[in-house]
């Protein structure tokens, strides 16, 4: 058998701590590039011989990339903001593989070019335009025309977790400022507000052969513009209600958009594709991850290949894993600290245990913050019904029945 390739991953995150469970499984050595000898990753994963430990170094620094893609057969991300020209350098100049393509991690990057990359393929977006520098009041009353309130303000990089989302509920003084103030110096864009009936995510899954696999589609439930709840698969009623009619085949047509959007992206790897669904069912893409994501964490115990192992599986031209559901139902809740107290969250913990089907994640992270993710908790059931029970004395724990 040929020997094992090594896999470099730039981030040290509960992406790449996700990523070394199925590593060591399959016997494949990782490296993890990230500042600190206990990143998330880093704590469950030892650095293979000859290398004495992991890189300790920034995932953005162009030096400490070069020296991973030396030392690794294939350079991939647990995040996409990474320094996209460095890796295709890196792979120019035949150092390693890199994957997904730096080129799609580049355009992922600035949510505006991704929007617009979509938009040409043809593929359904929220109405979109970009924001001047410096917007005067004129400008924001033109993209009020254009889109009417609330607009959708968004940073184009360096968004996550909702980090980078500013809703406009008006065009006063106050709220501009207000608006402008939250996200900082970073080139903006608007989307008009989308009223839809659920969020879905679809995850998608492509070999370097080019074998193609997705994931039944997910409900996604967001407070604050933050992941809170994932419910699997998606349920969509479609009896009574208005345009009900038309909420049919949800999954397929999630499924058959995802695929679709991932075919216009190169390189290989999981991709995680949020979508809006429409009161008249139609679906649009919000954003794609290229990489695996927060709407897949209940493939670990709810399918038969978590995405986690897919995208290793993928990026290493291995056959990709089947990505059937194994249990009726499964939900996925994420612990998201409410201030530097673990308290909340240890109390949802606790439930857990106590709680039949429920799955702790913790990511061995040491401080705790508003809005910061520090693990999450899966739940398997026979039934929608008792997923949903199972997680409510969770939830209650917490504090938190927003779902
Ligand atoms: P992620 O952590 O998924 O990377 P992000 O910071 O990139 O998040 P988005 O995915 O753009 O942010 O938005 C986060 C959430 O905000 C969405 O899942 C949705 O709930 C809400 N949202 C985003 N865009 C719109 C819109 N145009 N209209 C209504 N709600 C929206
Ligand atoms: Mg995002
Ligand atoms: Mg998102």
């Amino acid at each position: 058998m040929a020997p094992q390739q090594t896999v470099g991953i730039l981030g040290g995150g509960q992406l790449g701590r996700m990523l070394a469970h199925p590593a060591a499984l399959m016997g494949i050595p990782l490296l993890i590039l990230d500042s600190g000898a206990a990143t998330p990753a880093k704590q469950v994963s030892l650095a293979p011989a000859p290398h004495a430990a992991h890189p300790d170094g920034a995932f953005t620094s162009p030096d400490h990339i070069r020296q991973l893609a030396r030392a690794a057969d294939v350079l991939t991300v647990e995040i996409e903001h990474v320094d996209a020209d460095v890796l295709a350098q890196v792979e120019r100049d035949g150092l390693c593989a890199v994957q997904p393509a730096p080129a799609t991690i580049k355009l992922i990057q600035d949510k505006y070019l991704q929007k617009r990359h979509l938009q040409r393929h043809g593929i359904a977006v929220a109405p979109f335009d970009a924001v001047p520098d410096q917007p005067t009041a004129e400008d924001w009353s033109k993209l009020e025309r254009q889109f009417g309130l609330p607009l959708m303000v968004k940073s184009r990089t360096n968004a996550y977790d909702g980090k980078g989302n500013s809703p406009l509920k008006s065009l006063t003084q106050e709220d501009i400022t207000q608006t402008m103030q939250s996200l900082g110096k970073n080139k903006l864009y608007v989307e008009a507000w989308a009223p839809f009936v659920k969020e879905v995510a679809v995850m998608v899954v492509r070999n370097v052969n080019g074998d193609v696999k997705s994931y039944d589609a997910v409900e996604t439930i967001h407070k604050d513009s933050i992941l809170r709840v994932c419910f699997a698969p998606l349920r969509v009623s479609t009896t009574g209600g208005r345009g009900a009619g038309g909420l049919v085949d949800v999954n397929k047509r999630a499924k058959e958009l995802a695929e679709r959007a991932v075919a216009t992206l190169d390189g290989a790897g999981i991709f995680g594709v949020e979508m809006f669904l429409m009161a008249d069912g139609s679906l649009m893409i919000n954003e794609i991850a290229p990489r695996p994501h927060n709407s897949g964490h209940h493939t670990i115990e709810a399918c038969d290949t978590s995405q986690f192992e897919n995208h290793l599986r993928a990026i290493l031209s291995l056959p990709l894993g089947s990505t059937a559901l194994r249990v009726p139902s499964a939900g996925m809740l994420n612990l998201i600290g409410t201030s530097d107290s673990m308290d909340p969250i240890n109390k949802a913990v606790q439930a857990a245990y106590e709680t039949p089907g429920a799955t702790v994640h913790l990511y061995g992270k040491t401080e705790c913050r508003k809005g910061r993710k520090m693990g999450h908790i899966t739940i398997t059931g026979s039934s929608d019904a008792q997923v949903r029970s199972r997680i409510r004395p969770i939830l209650e724990a917490m504090n938190d029945l927003s779902a």
